[in-house]
């Protein structure tokens, strides 16, 4: 393969602005290999190279999860409804990053309007796993995930609303970075549940995720009400051993329903973390148990609201030969939006019917107030809580798709941080072989901080880092 392909963002940004590496050549290099894609991680590939960039960023190119608008650009959300959608503007992000020297590569898959842990539902189809590509990738930011582990992009966005950065980072192998809610502005985001979503970086390792990071953040954006400004800027880290640290390990995150291999992996993990300095201790998160529960009924809610406007009027598809106005509506939903998508909408509009608003959406937000204070109190005794990111490792394609409940139990160990609006970060802390056998593959590690710290984040993620010496190039021949 192509050796500047192998280069991490951060190195190519800077051999570039060093002048030993021609930008427009790096983009060339990239573009040819995400157009030959074999893994269906991209939905658009760019055909021209942006103007030669002078950015900090150096030009290097940025592969963006489908659902970020980008002008003049397809930006379906993975759904068939939005087919052939051209937004008339780009996302605050994907703007910033392209005036910092990112210029878009290529949209990634997805499953549909980020309802998903496998990729499996996208409108598009699946991706499939660069390690093995009878599995899964991960999801809802599978496409992302693929493509950075097979170094089809050097570097991508993608969303997390419950674990879709976190989770397919860990089934990759790769590192992703789940923001504290409301540091990225959500603006030409194409929501799912507004109170969870949060863009963050998919990267191969934990510097080229603070660099990307720091360019994603900055001022707060008025086009989001809900976006924040960040304390000081994003550094690069550099810290080499965890000395001083404490960090927590719930009792309820981090046994029952976890895979033994990753299990393996996780406590030897937690060794090394003990070696380079830190203090290990149990702790106990007592609501998180209930935090899949309170998710499922408060991602549908909000989805059902923030999915009503896709009605065949104002974007996107829309179904021909109906006789009036509601027919084209129904029909027009009905042909444009998957299985996953009615299931959400028909829980979260009965979850918020007036009959029953106070029995499920009230109480699920009490519990969401329960695990947020869980969290507050651990982070008097810790700075940081740590378990396995995923229960498993990559699944095969068609394993979960029959089965709802088993898909959702995914996100056991990333929905708490979503629902406590907390920062976590996923690295690949080793391989372990799938339960019914067969060749290794990634396990994630996931370290959560309290709001705003992940400057101290990242640092730890990156002493852990190189203490783990994760060998990602497995992957890289999967093109
Ligand atoms: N897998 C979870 C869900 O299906 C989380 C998805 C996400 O974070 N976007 O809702």
């Amino acid at each position: 393969m192509n050796d500047i392909l192998e280069l991490s963002a951060a190195a190519a940004a800077k051999a570039v602005l060093a002048g030993d590496l021609d930008g427009g050549e790096l983009f060339d290099a990239y573009r040819a290999r995400a157009g030959a894609d074999e893994l269906n991680a991209f939905l658009w590939v760019a055909e021209d190279g942006p103007p030669a960039s002078s950015g900090p960023l150096g030009g290097v190119p940025l592969a963006v999860k489908d659902l970020f608008c980008t002008e003049g650009v397809p930006s379906q959300s993975g759904s068939r409804i939005l087919e052939g959608y051209l937004p008339p503007y780009s996302a605050t992000v994907v703007r910033r990053l392209a005036a910092a020297g990112a210029p878009l590569l290529g949209k990634t898959n997805q499953d549909e309007f980020a309802m998903g842990s496998s990729t499996e539902n996208s409108a598009f189809g699946p991706t499939l796993n660069p390690w093995d590509r009878t599995r899964v990738p991960g999801g809802s930011s599978g496409g992302s995930a693929a493509a950075v582990a097979a170094r089809l992009a050097p570097w991508a966005l993608g969303t997390d609303t419950g674990g879709s950065i976190r989770q397919p980072a860990a089934l990759c192998g790769i590192v992703g970075l789940k923001p504290t809610y409301g540091a990225v502005s959500r603006y030409g985001m194409i929501a799912f549940a507004s109170s969870l979503d949060q863009a963050g970086p998919l990267t191969r390792d934990v510097t080229d995720a603070a660099l990307l990071y720091g360019w994603m953040v900055g001022d707060r954006d008025p086009c989001d009400s809900t976006s924040l400004q960040f304390p000081g800027p994003i550094e690069l880290p550099a810290r080499s051993d965890l000395r001083g640290l404490a960090i927590g390990v719930p009792a309820e995150l981090t046994g029952e329903g976890v895979e033994p291999g990753v299990l393996a992996a996780f406590e030897a993990t937690l060794e090394l973390i003990a070696g380079l300095g830190a203090r290990v201790e149990r702790c106990e998160l007592p609501h998180a148990p209930h935090a899949l529960a309170a998710y499922y009924v408060l991602a549908p809610a909000e989805a059902s609201s923030n999915l009503a406007r896709f009605d065949g009027v104002r974007y996107g598809y829309r179904a021909s030969g109906a006789d009036d106005l509601i027919e084209m509506y129904t029909r027009t939903r009905h042909d444009g939006f998957g299985a996953e998508v009615k299931r959400r909408i028909m829980l979260g509009t009965y979850a918020l019917s007036s009959g029953y608003y106070d029995a499920y959406y009230g109480r699920a937000q009490r519990v969401r107030t329960k695990i947020a204070e869980d969290f507050a109190t651990v982070f008097e005794r810790f700075d940081f809580i740590a378990t396995p990111t995923a229960p498993g490792v990559a699944f095969e394609l068609g394993a979960k798709t029959a089965d709802p409940l088993a898909m959702y139990l995914n996100d056991f160990c990333t929905v708490p941080m979503s629902l406590a609006g907390i920062p976590a970060i996923s690295i690949p802390c080793g391989l372990a072989r799938p339960p019914g056998g067969g060749p290794e593959l990634p396990v994630g590690f996931q370290l959560a901080g309290p709001a705003f710290s992940e400057n101290a984040l990242l640092g730890a993620a990156f002493a852990l880092e190189q203490a783990l010496a994760f060998d990602g190039r497995a992957a890289a021949g999967a093109g």
